[in-house]
């Protein structure tokens, strides 16, 4: 499978990686308050997807990882927290985040947009997610062929680059 090679970094250069992508199109807007609080002063994170299996890393001993705590439903109406299996990646020196990865789906890896050094693509619509959490005080500034979801979206990465053509054969 073709792809392209994207290559990223952290602010201060302990760490830096590799990784091909068929789907680099920084399009999804995830406003959840672990991306607003984490990764972002404006108040949401964009994350593209690579093939986990071409990830190369160089200086993986600044590496951190931190997975959130998730409230969830307890059975009896109450709410519990649980550690969310998917992990946030980022240097352990200038706090810059990364990627994120999941166990449940091991084939792919989320780089944040913003470690990316590659020139991306530009996406000419955007959606818009989990605006459910958003913080009252950010703007959604959705352009005219923008799609907004309370939660997820409907189409995985994947899908919405193959619909538009976009997917990197
Ligand atoms: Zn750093
Ligand atoms: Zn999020």
């Amino acid at each position: 499978m073709a792809s392209i090679k994207l290559e990223g970094s952290c602010r201060c250069g302990a760490v830096s990686f590799k990784v091909d992508s068929n789907t680099p199109y920084p399009y999804q807007l995830c406003y959840c308050t672990i991306c607003c609080k984490t990764s972002s002063g404006g108040g949401y994170a964009i994350n593209i997807m690579g093939l986990n299996a071409t990830l190369e890393v160089a200086g993986a001993d600044h590496l951190a990882q931190w997975r959130a705590q998730l409230e969830t439903p307890d059975g009896s109406g109450g709410v519990k927290l649980e550690t969310s299996p998917g992990a946030r990646h980022f240097c352990d020196r200038c706090g810059a985040m990364l990627w994120v990865s999941d166990p449940r789906w091991p084939q792919w890896v989320w780089p944040f947009a913003s470690a990316i050094d590659t020139e991306l693509p530009s996406a000419s619509e955007k959606v818009h997610l989990m605006l459910k959490y958003k913080a009252a005080w950010v703007p959604v500034n959705a352009g005219p062929n923008d799609q907004c979801f309370e939660e997820y979206p409907t189409e995985s990465i994947e899908e919405w680059h193959r619909k538009r053509g976009l997917f990197i054969e």
